[in-house]
């Protein structure tokens, strides 16, 4: 089955809205293994519309567009797709009272042009849009399929996951080879060592396995191809490289799917019933920031110190003045002292800290931008280990952050294994 996306807006031309739609819904359509041969972003234009309209029609058996169901007059597409398949537009009187209703519930009049979001092409199958006014719509003729869905991604989605993924399994059948996907996540180690870590594995028959990089992690991606009737088999494809790939990179793997670093992270620590404060420098809060991301981390994280001046740190957190004179503030000594300090001072159990140069300054021969150490205490004592990042200064920041949460993974990791 070949699909394709049309994407409508004059927004999305001018770059002022970024096309999410199509990578929602790509990302849909792969899964259930549709394929995908084109995406096309048109604007509001009636004649342009309706070409790449026909155009699409024409060349594939299914057809997706979003965007353009508004009140308004630059709102075309279900009259357009209408008028290319030749059909009628008809009134749905459900849809004209849940319109109506929808004004009735925030208490203001309906404006007369919001009637036409009623309209659909004669024989549309009506798809509820309980967040706005636009229905969207189904429609199937001599084996086409025409899917028509709102502009807004808060509407789409919803709208898609609810009513058009369903349909779409109808439509493609049983036999229809649907992707099964894992995406292993990585931290520790560069694109090109682990393609060379994995060697053959990048190549086996029935398990294709991508790589792709993120800001700061690796991201493996394996798929296994199967139908309704041979899922388990492809189930158990992906199985056997993931077991295989986490034997080889060991705990340089700190996830899978849905998992992050700062949930690993929280999980271990409220396992363990362990709290942890920070010492931040070149991080600045944001590992803070990080790690209060996620509603429920008060049950592990105390809070900690910015402390960006050598003052501060002499001041909050008892870093000797010699220790910064000798080593500098950017150094594995000052690192250990930020990271005893905040946890002698906040009384947690685990404490980290973060002292380096996000450049673009500030770097030297011996200390080059990108330089950075984290720290990190505990009951058993306190090391820290030396990084080099590369890359623009929020790189570097966001690669310490990572690298810290991975630090304290990886420490209490250690301590399971005893
Ligand atoms: P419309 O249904 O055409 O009135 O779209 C309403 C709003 O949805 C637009 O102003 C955009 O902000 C947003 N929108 C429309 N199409 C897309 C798209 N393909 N991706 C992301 N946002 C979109
Ligand atoms: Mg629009």
């Amino acid at each position: 089955m070949k699909a394709e996306i049309v994407a409508t807006g004059t927004e999305l031309l001018l770059g002022e809205t970024l096309n999410t739609s199509a990578h929602y819904l790509t990302g849909k359509l792969s899964s259930l293994g549709i394929e995908v041969d084109y995406h096309t972003t048109v604007g509001d234009n009636s004649e342009r519309l309706e070409q790449v309209l026909r155009q699409a029609i024409d060349r594939s058996d299914l057809l997706v567009t979003t965007g353009g169901l508004g009140p308004t007059a630059d709102d075309l597409t279900k009259e357009l797709v209408a008028k290319v398949l030749n059909l009628p537009m008809e009134l749905d009187q459900t849809s004209l009272q849940q319109i109506v209703q929808f004004f009735g519930r925030r208490k203001a009049p309906m404006p007369s042009s919001n009637e036409k979001q009623a309209y659909f092409p004669k024989g549309s199958k009506i798809l509820p849009n309980p967040i706005g006014t636009a229905p969207g719509a189904i429609i199937e003729k001599s084996g086409k399929t025409v899917i028509i869905l709102p502009g807004p991604p808060f509407e789409m989605k919803p709208m898609f996951d609810d009513y058009v993924w369903p349909e779409l399994q109808r439509i493609v059948g049983p036999d229809s080879e649907r992707m099964n996907e894992r995406v292993l996540k990585v931290f520790g180690i560069g694109e090109s060592a682990i393609e060379e870590v994995l060697g053959g594995l990048m190549h086996l028959a029935d398990v294709s396995i991508a790589l792709l990089a993120k800001r700061a992690e690796m991201h493996i991606r394996l798929v296994a191809r199967g139908t309704e009737a041979t899922s388990g088999i492809a189930v158990d494809s992906l199985k056997h490289a993931e077991d295989e790939i986490r034997r080889r990179l060991g705990d340089k793997v700190f996830g899978r799917d849905e998992e992050t670093m700062l949930g690993i992270v929280g999980q271990t620590l409220k396992k363990n019933q362990l709290t942890l404060a920070t010492a931040e420098s070149c991080t600045g809060g944001l590992l803070g920031a990080t790690l209060t991301q996620e509603p429920g981390s008060s049950e592990f994280y105390l809070g900690g110190v910015v402390s960006y001046s050598n003052s501060l740190k002499q001041q909050l957190l008892g870093v000797k003045e010699k220790t910064l004179n000798q080593f500098g503030a950017v150094s594995e000594e000052v690192a250990r002292e930020m990271a005893e300090g905040i946890r002698s001072k906040s009384g947690s159990d685990l404490a980290i800290s973060t002292t380096g140069i996000a450049g673009p300054g500030g770097g030297s021969s011996s200390k080059p931008v990108g330089l950075v150490y984290i720290g990190i205490a505990s009951p058993e004592g306190v090391y820290a280990r030396k990084f080099q990042f590369y890359g623009e200064r929020e790189s570097v920041r966001q690669l310490t952050v990572q690298a810290a949460l991975n630090g304290i993974r990886l420490h209490m990791l250690n301590k399971e294994r005893g």
